[in-house]
């Protein structure tokens, strides 16, 4: 599932896309239990004519600011956008299309179909019930220290919640857990002071680890990243522990073992990681 620095680098690719300013002047709904929002009709109606004023990324969200309206997009599992210059062939896995005045179009897959598309007015809400962007400078040892003391979640739960950090997802968590050593099930309330201050350095450093390797593309043919061009990311080949159970500790040389969190897979050193 793409996670912050994947959304990032899709960003990045449509902003220097020269999409910025385009009008959008037709839209194709393929799956309409891609769009959330509204009817798939008045989704269309309301989009057409729109231009683009804006792109940005929030949470694990793309949003378009447009002309009226505000699109999000979240890509959950298997969505991408491929950009192409005119109308390619017909694609088992397109869910949306949008054409621009250009004659360029922006396509929408999703092969498992989890994606979401909602156009909102008034975005204020949405963007509000997302957690702190840890990237941003709101992102503070003192606003971590508090949001972590009032859960008594286990900490890779805790980090799983956008309502409390946006953007983080298994892979991140996994390797900033690993680079923090500390156990994933630790409480949140319960972390040292130490332990914080490791923690909050981690999140950014294996974030923008990720960004700088263009994301992590996992599997082979059917990777769950891609980026607007069609690129894989690279970052898999920078993981410490994510997916690596039974290789060894790049610190320590323990084997990595692979355990169930809040029921997702998580990968552990159990000697760094000890709780
Ligand atoms: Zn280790």
């Amino acid at each position: 599932m793409p996670e912050l620095p994947e959304v990032e680098t899709i960003v990045n690719e449509l902003r220097s896309s020269s999409l910025i300013g385009m009008e959008i002047i037709e839209t194709k709904i393929l799956w309409p239990g891609t769009i959330s929002s509204l009817d798939p009709e008045e989704f269309i109606d309301q989009l057409v004519g729109q231009k683009i004023l804006e792109i940005n990324r929030r949470g694990k969200y793309i949003v378009f600011t447009l002309s009226k309206h505000t699109l999000f997009v979240h890509l959950r599992m298997t969505g991408k956008f491929t950009l192409c210059s005119s109308a390619r062939l017909p694609f088992s896995h397109e869910r949306v299309s949008l054409k621009f005045k250009d004659g360029r179009y922006l396509y929408y897959d999703d092969q498992r179909k989890f994606g979401k598309w909602l156009l909102l007015l008034h975005p204020e809400e949405k963007l509000a019930s997302l957690g702190v962007e840890p990237l941003s400078p709101n992102f503070s040892l003192h606003v971590f220290k508090t949001i972590l003391q009032a859960s008594s979640q286990a900490i890779k739960p805790f980090l799983l919640n956008q309502q409390h950090i946006a953007g983080i997802g298994n892979i991140y968590v996994d390797e900033a857990l690993w680079a923090a050593k500390i156990h994933p099930m630790q409480k949140a309330c319960a972390l040292t002071p130490s332990m914080i201050k490791k923690l909050f350095k981690a999140i950014p450093e294996v974030l923008k680890a990720g960004i700088e390797n263009m994301g992590t593309s996992l599997g082979s043919k059917d990777a769950n990243y891609f980026s607007v061009s069609g690129r894989r990311g690279d970052h898999q080949h920078q993981l410490k522990v994510f997916r690596r159970n039974g290789f060894f500790c790049p610190r320590c040389g323990t084997t990595i073992i692979k355990i169930k969190v809040a029921q997702r897979g998580t990968h552990i050193c159990p000697t760094c990681q000890s709780i």
